[in-house]
């Protein structure tokens, strides 16, 4: 995400890394290329001209600084006013004081809406709700069974209309499903409701109606970062017409400029509170704007990435691979296979790279990366037999050559993965042998 215009800003300040001070034309120049390189990735024109007027103001009266030179102090303004536009601080989600909170979701069709009710219902469980996800877009065919999916594999109850009762009419399942949150104890609702292709005053009013009705905490509209400058004027109708709190960016994940995304704050006011990143449930987050800043400017983002850590390892896998290289027992083919697993469960790797500072210049080199190759040195190890996993010194000619058949591959991957794994086994004996560990006192063989 964000991508070309990353490598247009990272490309300006590598040119004012040479300047021991930086003149009126300097700044003049620096502030062009910003621009051009905001307008290009689709940003809309009035926050850009805001934009820009701020940078200059405040690098003509930038202190000199000793700490940092001229090229850093560009960057650190330019940050600190990329944060501020994408939104200044996070804004999480006003829960109310008498549940159930009702969040409403509003925006065009194809937005992301269905699936991003899936994700915010994901992620509130595992935040402690216990929500509720009702299917209110009754106009779209099979946009109630795409919400039952959603909710299944969210592991969330989903309300929806049962034929012949109020069927046609979302404003009385709204209704009815916050007395159903009451009475079985659902924290959070969740109300999809339907978009169309473009605006139109039914769908607005509907969504209106649906409003008045349910009286949401939280009105969040949803919108695919992928359409461009379409994204400013589809935010103000909805904001016009139904209003809303809070924007959701969906898509981000897709090759789009996604300057648009970046205006929509500007405009409308409203913070942008989640961002979407795939079809997959996990592929979602709080939207940052620091975090954001960071990654557009190639600074990293390793709190998300440590974040993504917490949440995918569980203690007790923690603790059991700690164990292991305290006790010095054997590493074995199944803890790699585990280990691999755990870090494959944290998404994409080419997403994981992606958080590291400075990598944006690799980004080629990281796309190439396929998830592909971990499945398949899985697929290698899950061909062995569990004497093969456990000691895998009996792995000799005639069983790489039965393993490579059994996983599909030639027998140089299964060469390649066996050597792989005797380093990484040497590499932990030496962990185990040479350190304490950290966090646990006294372990130390
Ligand atoms: P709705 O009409 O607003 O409910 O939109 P849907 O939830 O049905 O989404 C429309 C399409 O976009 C579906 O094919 C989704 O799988 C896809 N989609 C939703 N969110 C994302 C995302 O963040 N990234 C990508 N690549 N696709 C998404």
């Amino acid at each position: 995400m964000f991508e070309n215009l990353s490598d247009r800003l990272t490309s300006v300040f590598s040119n004012l890394r040479s300047k021991g001070r930086l003149s009126e034309n300097d700044i003049a120049a620096t502030a062009r290329e910003i621009r051009v390189a905001l307008l290009e990735a689709d940003v809309a024109l009035p926050v850009v001209k805001d934009f820009i007027e701020k940078i200059k103001e405040r690098a003509r009266g930038a202190e000199v600084s000793q700490a940092l030179n001229p090229a850093q102090q560009v960057v650190k303004i330019v940050n600190e006013e990329l944060i501020e536009i994408l939104g200044g601080e996070t804004r999480r989600i006003r829960f109310a004081k008498n549940p159930p909170t009702v969040i409403m979701l509003a925006g065009l069709q194809g937005a992301g809406k269905t699936t991003l009710a899936g994700k915010l219902a994901r992620w509130l469980k595992e935040e402690g709700h216990t929500p509720l996800l009702v299917a209110c877009d009754l106009q779209r065919p099979n946009a109630v069974t795409q919400l039952q999916v959603m909710g299944e594999r969210a592991g969330v109850q989903v309300f929806a209309p049962e034929p012949g009762n109020g069927v046609g009419d979302p404003v009385r399942v709204a209704q009815a499903s916050i007395a159903e949150a009451k009475r079985s104890l659902h924290d959070v609702v969740i109300i999809d409701t339907a978009g169309r292709l473009g605006i139109d005053t039914e769908m607005m009013q509907q969504a209106i109606d649906i409003r008045q009705a349910t009286q949401p905490d939280e009105i969040l509209f949803v919108v695919d970062a992928m359409v461009g400058q379409d994204a400013v004027n589809t935010a103000q109708a909805f904001m016009d017409g139904v209003g809303f709190d809070g924007v959701v960016l969906t898509k981000l994940d897709g090759d789009a400029r996604g300057g648009a995304a970046l205006s929509v704050r500007h405009i409308t006011g409203r913070p942008i509170m989640f961002a979407s990143t795939g079809e997959k449930l996990e592929d979602f987050d709080v939207f940052h704007p620091d975090r954001m800043a960071g990654r557009i400017l190639d600074m990293g983002d390793i709190l998300t990435l440590i974040e993504q850590a917490q949440r995918t390892f569980d203690e007790e896998q923690a603790t059991k691979m700690a164990g292991k290289l305290a006790s010095g027992e054997d590493f074995t083919l199944d803890d790699f296979l585990d280990q691999m697993m755990m870090i494959r469960k944290m998404g994409p790797i080419g997403n994981l790279l992606g958080m590291l500072p400075g990598m944006g210049q690799m980004r080629q080199q990281i796309d190439q990366i396929d998830d592909k190759d971990l499945d398949r040195v899985a697929a290698i190890i899950r061909s062995m037999t569990p004497g093969e996993r456990a000691e895998p010194k009996i792995i000799n000619g005639s069983r790489r050559a039965r393993i490579a058949k059994g996983s599909g591959v030639t027998v140089g991957e299964v060469n390649s993965l066996v050597t792989r794994f005797f380093s990484a086994q040497k590499m932990m004996k030496q962990m185990a042998g040479g350190m304490g560990l950290p966090g646990m006192p006294g372990v130390r063989r």
